[in-house]
């Protein structure tokens, strides 16, 4: 689709072939959910990467996509997609709203974008939003909406949402994040500082049930805007 409509497609055969092999990958790390293996089989990450770094889009790393940010590892965009869509047990389902935090290079929204019908993504970087949303129109992705903004505040406008999903690590769960859930709705998250731990809420009536998880790296969640 897209990747023939993109300068960079000469690459475009290769990279499906060297998608697949990331799925299996993916699988074998652990990753069940057939339809968020089928999205990470779909998006074409060499091209949410500089063209440097292409050919190591498709290793498991997290890379840099400049203002000292990273694009996450395949694994972790896989493993919150993951809990996003049916938290730690039983089946997927299809997700309504969205909203993530950290658009950075559009990957991740690229990637939940097929699993939602609409993913609000908030950056606080004002250039990476521009160029990001240049990328998400060249490849035609018309279901994220990238704003500027600090996400600790979140999107009210715009949810509830059925998941939210934190691509910046943070002490706590931000309180204003945890009101725009909707009933059911999965927030995925690093939680800490120097030391991350995924933690995954889910919200059931006025409680909200919190689980951590496994041990992660992410850059740091950070108030305002630049
Ligand atoms: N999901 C991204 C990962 C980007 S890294 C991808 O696939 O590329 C995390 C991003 O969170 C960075 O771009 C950083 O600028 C952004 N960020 C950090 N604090 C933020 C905040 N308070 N509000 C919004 N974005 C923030």
């Amino acid at each position: 689709m897209a990747e023939t409509l993109n300068p960079r497609a000469g690459i475009g055969m290769t990279s499906a072939r060297t998608r697949g092999r990331m799925v299996e990958r993916l699988r074998e790390q652990g990753i069940r959910d057939e339809t968020v293996l089928a999205a990470m089989g779909a998006v074409p990450r060499h091209l949410f990467v500089d063209q440097a770094l292409e050919s190591r889009a498709y290793e498991d790393n997290a890379l840099p996509i400049g203002f000292g940010q990273t694009i996450s590892s395949p694994y972790i965009v896989a493993r919150m997609a993951e809990l996003a869509r049916h938290g730690e047990a039983g089946q997927g389902h299809a997700l309504n709203r969205v909203l993530e935090i950290g658009l950075g290079c559009g990957y991740q929204a690229a990637v939940l974008a097929r699993l939602a019908r609409e993913v609000v993504s908030l950056e606080r970087i004002a250039a990476l939003v521009g160029k990001t949303r240049v990328r998400l129109r060249e490849l035609r992705i018309n279901n994220v909406k990238p704003k500027h903004g600090d996400g600790l505040h979140g999107a009210k406008d715009f949810g509830p949402f059925d998941a939210i999903v934190v691509a910046a690590a943070f002490p706590e769960v931000p309180g204003e994040l945890a009101e725009q859930l909707a009933e059911g709705g999965r927030l995925v998250m690093p939680k800490g500082g120097a030391q991350q731990t995924l933690c995954l809420v889910e919200r059931q009536g006025d409680t909200l049930v919190e689980r951590l998880l496994e041990d992660v790296k992410f850059v740091p969640l950070l108030p305002g805007v630049a």
